[in-house]
């Protein structure tokens, strides 16, 4: 399973990734791994959260620490792809990685870092009513990028909030914040830590509260105050920020006289067409003062949700999205496209992401404690086959046409400010040669990091350039490509003062070659012996992560 000896259940050292709808969850179920059974699972339901994606790590860990005092959390706020806070060597330090993220980037990124790092990942995602948790084993299963994954449906509130880049972070924005902060039940929002921000969007919301006790004496000054508000005060405010605009063009505040804006009939119009800025500032006027009449209809107020067959709250969503997008520079959209994709946003829902926390809980402990037989891929399949509620199937071999799993990989222990380009080549090359008992030759290579070319036999000045010159620093991935090799290696630089190249485990060859052996036999047949063989292999010996090899002053040495 890679795990260290001696790991168990009580002893592990777990890093849960995301502290959203499926984290907060998670976090209170690890805390009581040693009573976790099936009969509890509907108790997380008792301890769902108010609202859904607004804790923070710090919250949720002292909400967790005050049930269990003697519970060793330790909360970080911040981005998991920060290599400053989180370099590679972290996530080697831990037994079994959790990810409860909203966000592919993300979980395509821990995915890669756990491979490299030959840690186990659970991975888990909700979708509405639907869910699914998996585990990854290093070399022996599928991992995240396998299977080619659909567009994510949820936001960063940052982004929402402050840097839109796209036209459905304003519908989310339009839907979401606004509607909700105008016509809408109170909430809290997951704030971010930066004090000026924070300060910044604090007020954003508060002055919502002062607009709404006006929809109740005069809708034509609260349409008014509102599109002044979103669309200038807000917006010059943000500008204001101009940290947030050093690598992005900032948004233009709208100043336009809201008043004399021409009336723009929509239903004579074609909603396949983009209409002009004009337009959609009318259909907000008008659309906005028909909502404050009802919300404030008979001196009390009642609560408008979003729904996109309600077409007051569509068109109002619709010309807000449009004239922000218009503020951020984004292109507009037509009111029919923008309609279609408002309504494809799935909701996260509270009761599913508490099950699949279990889910994800249940094959954690599948791994720790070295039982691969049961660790499964688990469907919440509510709505989809009838009567059936969960949906297991063994996890799948590696897909072999992966380009994230299906290359050699290497650790390069070295420090980057004293290593040339060339030098690591030689070196990688030299300990390439032989783990692999093969004859390479040195520099008949092409060499990426990312898109970007690092070497090449037309591209070869490099070489001698220190890799902390090329940013090539701690934590980078470097793809080298032998020519004559059949696969990529990737290498990840782990900085040390000690130079020492590791290879993930010959394992994955063999298995590579156990199924290419096995093809035509019936699948599940051969995955039950596989499984079969690690079980006994485990038990037999005790696990090694890696193969090792230690270069220096280039003499190779395998420990
Ligand atoms: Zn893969």
């Amino acid at each position: 399973m890679g795990l260290d000896s001696g790991v168990t259940p009580e002893t592990a050292k777990v890093l849960v990734v995301g502290a959203g709808g499926i984290g907060c969850e998670l976090l209170k179920n690890l805390v009581d791994l040693d009573v976790i059974e099936l009969s509890n699972l509907n108790r997380q339901f008792l301890f769902r959260r108010q609202h859904i994606g607004q804790a923070k790590a710090k919250v949720a860990a002292e909400a967790v620490k005050s049930m269990v005092p003697d519970a060793n959390i330790t909360p970080y706020w911040a981005n998991i792809k920060d290599t400053t806070q989180f370099p590679f060597s972290f996530f080697r330090t831990f037994d079994v990685v959790l990810n409860a993220l909203d966000n592919l980037d993300a979980r395509r990124y821990v995915n890669n870092m756990c491979l490299s790092a030959s840690v186990p990942l659970v991975e888990s995602g909700t979708s509405g009513y639907l869910g699914q948790c998996s585990v990854i084993l290093p070399c022996d299963s599928e991992c995240f990028d396998c299977t080619p994954k659909e567009k994510p449906k949820t936001f960063p509130v940052c982004t929402i909030r402050t840097t839109p880049s796209s036209l459905v972070h304003c519908i989310v924005w339009a839907k979401e914040y606004l509607m909700t902060n105008l016509l809408g039940p109170p909430t809290e929002d997951a704030l971010p830590e930066d004090e000026a921000l924070l300060e910044s969007l604090k007020r954003e919301t508060e002055a919502f509260v002062a607009i709404r006790d006006m929809g109740h004496a005069n809708s034509v000054l609260y349409s008014r105050k509102v599109f002044s508000k979103v669309f200038f005060d807000d917006i010059t405010s943000l500008v204001s920020l101009t940290e947030l605009w050093e690598n992005r063009d900032p948004p233009t505040p709208l100043s336009i006289d809201f008043d004399s804006v021409e009336e723009f009939d929509m239903r004579q119009a074609d909603d396949h067409q983009i209409w002009t800025l004009s337009s959609w500032i009318a259909v907000f006027r008008s659309s906005i003062e028909i909502l404050c009449k009802r919300a404030f209809a008979n001196n009390s107020f009642t609560e408008i949700y979003f729904d996109k067959d309600d077409e007051d709250v569509m068109s109002f969503v619709a010309a807000a999205a449009n004239i922000r997008a218009h503020i951020f520079g984004i292109p507009l959209a037509s009111h029919f496209s923008l309609k279609s994709m408002a309504g494809n946003i799935i909701p996260a829902i509270a009761t599913t992401n508490a099950i699949v926390a279990g889910m994800i809980v249940l094959q954690a402990l599948n791994i720790l404690n070295r039982e691969k037989a049961r660790c499964v891929t688990a469907f919440l399949t509510y709505g989809v086959r009838r009567g059936t509620l969960f949906a297991c199937e063994r996890y799948l071999p590696p897909n072999q046409d992966c380009a994230t799993c299906q290359v050699d990989r290497a650790i390069a222990s070295l420090d980057p400010t004293k290593t040339t380009l060339g030098l690591f080549l030689d070196s990688i090359t030299d300990a390439y040669n032989s783990i692999r008992g093969v004859n390479i030759a040195k520099r008949e290579c092409t060499v990426l990091e990312g898109t970007r070319m690092l070497y090449d036999e037309d591209f070869a000045d490099n070489a001698e350039r220190l890799l902390s010159e090329l940013d090539c620093g701690d934590s980078r991935f470097i793809r080298v490509d032998f020519w004559d090799a059949n696969v990529p290696l990737l290498v990840v630089i782990d900085k040390s003062d000690k130079v020492q190249f590791s290879f993930t485990s010959e394992r994955q060859n063999r298995k590579r070659k156990h199924m290419a052996e096995d093809i035509g036999k019936d699948t599940n047949d051969d995955l039950s012996k596989e499984v079969n063989d690690d079980i006994d292999e485990d038990i037999t010996q005790p696990p090694t992560k890696m193969a090792r090899l230690l270069i220096a002053d280039e003499d190779v040495v395998v420990v």
